[in-house]
C-alpha cells in the first residue's frame, strides 16, 4: 500500500549551522500534506485499521493529529470524527472540517478531549491515539529511513515532545539503522514539560496543568513507552520558554521562509539559543515538525503578550 505521507526534503541550514558549532540539517515535516509529521504514523495506523474492517475513524487531538486523521480519512474514503479541546485554534478546526471530517469541541485540554472521545466511541470505530500506539511509532520511524537513504549519518537528533510519539518513532528508526547510540535532544516548553518532570523524578509522573501556548505539546503525561525510552536511549530532556519558542518561529521564518507552530519553534529554539547539545556534534538533524495552528497574526499576538508579561514562564 502506498503510504499517505510524502518523503520530505533534508536541507542543510547554513544560517542555523553558523549559530552553533555543528552542521544543522532540517527534516522538513512542515511540508507534509497535513502540515506536520503526524501523517506518517497516523496514515500508517489508519491504513491498518481500515484493512482490519474499521468503518469510521475517531480521534482526539489538539489539532495536528486530527488533521492527519481527517486527511487519511479522505484518502481512504472513510468517515472521521475528531474531538478537539477548546484551546484548538479556529484555523485548525477549519482545516479539519475542510477535509470532510466532523469536529466536536470538548474539554479544556487534550486529556479532557480524549476522555470525551471514549464516551462517544462505537464498536466499528477505530480509535486513533495521537501518540501512544506502536503503529504510529512504526510510521514516524520512516523519517529516519529517509535520512539514511539520503546518506546522512547524524550524530544527534532534536525533537519536540508532547506525548512522545515522535520521539518514540525517531528512537525506533535509529534502532532500525544501528544508530541506537545517537543521542536525542527532547524539547518541551515550560508548562508542557511532562517528559522533563518524569525524567527528574525517575518515575512515570505527569504535570497537573498545561500552562504554555505550545498546545501541540500539551500532554499532561507522556506515554509509558516514552518514559521507558529514558532508560534505554540517550535522551537529554530540555525546556525552553514560550517566548523563546515564538522568537524561534520568527527566526525560522526569516531564515527559511516557512511558518511553524511554537511547538516546532521549541525544537528550533535550541539552535537559536545555542544549547550545549550541539557543542560536541558534527551533524545534527532538527525535526521541523510543523503544525497548522499558526497564522502571522497569531504569532504577532503571542509575541506581544509574552513580551508584555513580566514573567512569561513562572516555574
Ligand atoms: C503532535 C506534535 C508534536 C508532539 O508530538 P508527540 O508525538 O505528541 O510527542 C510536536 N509538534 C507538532 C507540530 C505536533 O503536531
Amino acid at each position: 500500500m502506498q503510504p499517505l505521507h510524502i518523503a520530505t526534503p533534508l536541507i542543510e541550514s547554513l544560517t542555523m549551522s553558523q549559530r552553533v558549532s555543528a552542521n544543522i540539517w532540517l527534516k522538513m515535516e512542515a511540508l507534509q500534506p497535513s502540515g506536520s509529521f503526524k501523517i506518517r504514523g497516523i496514515g500508517h495506523a489508519c491504513q491498518q485499521y481500515v484493512k482490519q474492517g474499521a468503518t469510521r475513524l475517531l480521534a482526539s487531538s489538539a489539532g495536528n493529529a486530527g488533521l492527519a486523521v481527517a486527511y487519511a480519512g479522505r484518502k481512504l474514503n472513510i468517515d472521521v470524527t475528531v474531538v478537539v479541546p477548546t484551546t484548538t485554534k479556529p484555523r485548525a478546526i477549519e482545516l479539519i472540517e475542510q477535509e470532510g471530517a466532523e469536529v466536536v469541541v470538548a474539554g479544556e485540554d487534550w486529556d479532557a478531549a480524549d476522555a470525551h472521545t471514549h464516551s462517544i466511541r462505537q464498536t466499528s470505530c477505530a480509535y486513533i491515539h495521537p501518540f501512544d500506539d506502536p503503529l504510529l511509532w512504526q510510521g514516524h520511524a520512516s523519517l529516519i529511513d529517509e535520512i539514511a537513504t539520503d546518506g546522512l549519518v547524524p550524530d544527534g537528533i532534536v525533537v519536540a515532545v508532547g506525548g512522545g510519539g515522535l520521539m518514540s518513532g525517531v528512537a525506533e528508526g535509529l534502532n532500525r539503522h544501528g544508530w541506537e547510540k545517537t543521542p536525542i535532544l527532547a524539547v518541551e516548553t515550560f508548562g508542557t514539560d511532562s517528559l522533563y518532570a518524569a525524567c527528574q523524578a525517575g518515575k512515570h509522573i505527569g504535570i497537573d496543568h498545561i500552562t504554555s501556548i505550545a498546545t501541540s505539546l500539551g500532554a499532561r503525561k507522556v506515554a509509558a513507552h516514552s518514559f521507558e525510552l529514558l532508560q534505554t536511549h540517550a535522551i537529554a530532556c530540555h525546556r525552553v520558554t514560550d517566548y523563546q519558542a515564538v522568537e524561534a518561529c520568527y527566526h525560522f521564518l526569516r531564515d527559511h521562509r516557512i511558518m511553524v507552530e511554537p511547538a516546532c519553534g521549541a525544537a528550533l529554539a535550541t539552535v537559536y539559543e545555542q544549547a550545549d547539545f550541539f557543542a560536541d556534534k558534527n551533524n545534527v538533524v532538527v525535526i521541523v515538525c510543523g503544525g497548522v495552528g499558526v497564522t502571522l497574526e497569531r504569532l504577532a499576538e503571542w509575541r506581544e503578550q509574552l513580551r508584555l508579561s513580566v514573567r512569561p514562564n513562572p516555574q
